[in-house]
């Protein structure tokens, strides 16, 4: 009996264990949001079904301007807070049929789905005025703004079509002076 009750423990345990690193596996530790891999999984697993059952979807790049200052002029540490202000600010702002994941290093991405781009780009409008009106109490009360790159996708785009699309439309953003949107 308590050989079969510690076996059960020891199954649970397994089963606690496995939840906790598929979690791991998936999420990005600072900020919460989803990570690198998840993204281009579920991005691709979108596209997949655009083929058979196609729908409204938008891909949304974000970078935060001019960051390097930031960890230059206030340490690290500050680059990180902002890093997690950042995240919370896209996830207060997104919806139920919309996707969040840290792509690396100070760089965002946002896939929206079931809406027109005009809707989404409300949204991501939201975030970047969201971002440039936080405050960072580390930062003595200066905020950070971010620019945003966004692709309508469009039934034909690859994978990485879609995300170069949105990548260009990033870097038009940052050319032409930052703390905006460029879709493309
Ligand atoms: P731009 O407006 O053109 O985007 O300029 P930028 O300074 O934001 O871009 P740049 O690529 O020159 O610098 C990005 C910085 O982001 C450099 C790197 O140290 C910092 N960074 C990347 N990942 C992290 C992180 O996890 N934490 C902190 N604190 N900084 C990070
Ligand atoms: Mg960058
Ligand atoms: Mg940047």
């Amino acid at each position: 009996m308590q050989s079969l009750e510690s076996s059960l423990k020891s199954e649970q345990d397994l089963r606690i264990q496995n939840i906790i690193m598929d979690r791991l596996s998936k999420v990005d530790p600072l900020t919460e949001l989803y990570n690198h891999k998840t993204f281009h999984e579920y991005l691709g697993w979108l596209i997949e079904h655009q083929q058979s059952n196609p729908f409204p979807m938008q891909l949304a790049v974000l970078d935060i301007d001019n960051f390097k200052k930031v960890n230059d002029q206030y340490g690290h540490w500050v680059g990180d807070i902002v890093l997690r202000q950042v995240a919370g600010i896209v996830l207060k702002h997104i919806g139920a049929d919309d996707f969040a994941a840290r792509y690396g290093g100070e760089e965002f991405v946002v896939i929206l789905t079931a809406k027109p781009l005009e809707d989404s780009r409300r949204i991501m409008t939201q975030i970047l005025h969201g971002i440039a009106a936080l405050p960072v109490a580390e930062m003595d009360g200066n905020s950070v703004t971010v620019s945003i790159g966004m692709h309508d996708y469009a039934g034909t785009d690859s994978k990485s079509s879609t995300f170069q699309q949105a990548d260009d439309a990033l870097y038009e953003a940052k050319k032409t002076g930052k703390n905006k949107i460029v879709v493309a």
